[in-house]
């Protein structure tokens, strides 16, 4: 697709420029178009919206495939039997096929905002016209609108230019929009790595002035943000970005902190930082292998560095000392910004898990039922990421993995026995221990002495 030279730019009034772009239909989803065409037939205005218009013009295969149109909700669940209303701050109708939804909006107009200064969008529930639907959008490149039918793009807020440039630009002013919604600013990053779009200088300076609003963002939405950032394949450039423009400060203060000042004389502060940035690079080469990690590895990434920053003080704590510490440090900070409470404790506990993989073998006992407890896999995934950062212990790694595939042949049966036992040695070793015998049965390994593979 090329821009026309003397193509007109597009104004503030209702007539968008059109592009005849003629996409291949073969790249764009059936159900949507088979939606798109049953409300066309009816006399309804339709189009391709958002993500995918955008992607498909970049020749990128889109996630999936939203539609707009002016019929209103009501209008649209007459047309489908397969169609349900959702939603109830913003309704709007689930087509359904099978396992697949073709989300189907009725055109939006940007919220009237009451006559007080703050501009923090709550209520966001009117209907409006097609050209309105596209001007509330986020970014210009977002704001595209493609009718398959004729093949046409309807462009009102000159999102093909910047398409064309790899320009990521808000729709409007961007002081405007980023204090409406500072989870916009989170999006402008993660579209801005996605591309590989240059953030256009103004966007980027309402992000910077504006990043200490992401504190008053609804924290689930702010904490999806970051967890897809980090499971973007380009997470370590869009952590770089965050810190850039301040919202890593805004959001996870004593991560912003542990990575120090850029202009810092001490070296080891710049190598402190390298740490975290490198765990980032091996998470993201990790996606690009097919290798997602669950959201307690990724809290866990997030927080590993800042928490063995503190353990590093102390040499002499015990398994105990490090939970608690790990839990200290990450309470706090998880809690602020609302992640997932489970994935939070695993965190918590495979960070502590840790120091296992480095020490000596344990009894097999021991050894089996640490392979086939319930956070072995993830704290598994975190020393691998912890390897590929560090450069080093890939040797240990693939012969934890070896050991848990090894593992996976002992049965439910001879595990439940395993734990029986395990049990029973544990109290046999509390009684001892009230005697004045200070060895448990089941002592712990010894620090820094060679690992071997039973
Ligand atoms: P992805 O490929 O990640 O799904 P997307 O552009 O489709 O990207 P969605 O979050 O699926 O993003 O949202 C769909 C569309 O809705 C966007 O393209 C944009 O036009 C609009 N949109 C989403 N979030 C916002 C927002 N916070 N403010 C304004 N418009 C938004
Ligand atoms: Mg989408």
């Amino acid at each position: 697709m090329t821009l026309p030279s003397d193509a007109p730019r597009p104004t503030q009034d209702h007539e968008p420029v059109v592009y005849n772009v003629g996409l291949d239909p073969r790249s764009i989803d059936q159900d949507a178009l088979r939606v798109l065409s049953r409300l066309q037939r009816n006399g309804h205005e339709a189009y391709l919206v958002g993500g995918c218009v955008r992607d498909l013009l970049l020749g990128r295969r889109p996630k999936d495939f939203d539609v707009a149109t002016q019929a209103h909700p009501r209008q649209v669940k007459r047309l489908f039997r397969n169609g349900r209303i959702i939603g109830r701050r913003f309704r709007l109708v689930h087509v359904v096929y099978g396992r697949q939804i073709v989300e189907t909006a009725t055109f939006r107009t940007e919220p009237v905002i009451d006559d007080s200064e703050d501009l923090l969008i709550t209520e966001d529930n009117q209907y409006g016209t097609a050209a309105e639907d596209a001007r509330r959008r986020d970014f210009t490149v977002n704001g595209l609108f493609y009718d398959p039918t004729c093949g046409e793009v309807h462009d009102w807020v000159d999102g093909i230019a910047d398409l064309e440039e790899g320009l990521l630009r808000t729709i409007g002013d961007p002081r405007v929009r980023f204090a409406e919604d500072p989870v916009r600013i989170l999006r402008a990053v993660k579209f801005a790595t996605r591309l590989g779009f240059r953030i256009e200088e103004k966007t980027w300076e309402a992000m910077s002035e504006l990043a200490p609003d992401l504190s008053r963002s609804a924290p689930p939405r702010v904490a999806e943000e970051i967890l897809r950032l980090m499971r973007s394949g380009t997470s370590l450039g869009a952590f770089r970005m965050l810190r850039a423009c301040g919202a890593l400060k805004a959001l996870l203060p004593q991560v912003d902190d542990y990575l120090g000042t850029r202009d810092d004389p001490d070296p080891r502060a710049h190598d402190r930082a390298d740490l975290f940035w490198r765990l980032l690079e091996a998470l993201d080469a990790d996606m690009h292998v097919g290798k997602e990690p669950s959201t307690g590895v990724l809290v866990a990434v997030l927080f590993l560095r800042v928490i063995e920053n503190q353990l590093e003080q102390d040499s002499e704590l015990s398994d105990l000392d490090r939970s608690r510490i790990a839990s200290e440090v990450i309470q706090p900070l998880a809690a602020r910004a609302r992640l997932p409470r489970r994935a939070v404790e695993q965190a918590m506990r495979i960070i502590a898990l840790q120091p296992r993989f480095l020490q000596p073998p344990t009894k097999h006992l021991r050894r089996i039922l640490f392979l086939r407890s319930d956070d072995f896999p993830e704290a598994l995934h975190l020393f691998r990421l912890r390897c590929a950062a560090w450069g080093q212990g890939w040797d240990v790694y693939e012969g934890w993995l070896e050991r848990s595939r090894g593992a996976e042949g002992v049965s439910e049966d001879e595990l439940s026995e395993l734990r029986r036992k395990n049990r029973r040695k544990r109290r046999r070793g509390k009684r001892r221990g009230r005697r004045g015998n200070p060895a448990g049965p089941d002592e712990g390994p010894v620090d820094g002495a060679p690992l071997d593979d039973d």
